[in-house]
């Protein structure tokens, strides 16, 4: 699997709500609703909750964990 190799490592930062993605920190990300865990999409294209099926779309690599941006999808 190809990787991006060309950035420093991603550490978990939160500030305003947008934080770095890392597999690490895709382990500890949870809605920030109702704390369920999130499944990153097959695409990669956002993060979605398992308890209330917001979608947390991912922009430049960085989720947007914020629960007016989210969309709730069946
Ligand atoms: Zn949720």
């Amino acid at each position: 699997m190809a990787r991006s190799l060309g950035r420093p490592p991603l550490v978990p930062l939160r500030y305003h709500g947008r934080m770095a993605l890392s597999p690490e920190l895709l382990k500890i990300l949870v809605c920030p609703v109702d704390h369920g865990e999130l499944d990153l999409r097959p695409d990669q294209s956002g993060l979605k909750c398992r308890t209330c099926h917001r979608v947390y779309r991912i922009e430049d690599d960085i989720p947007i964990m914020l629960a007016d941006e989210a969309r709730i999808e069946p």
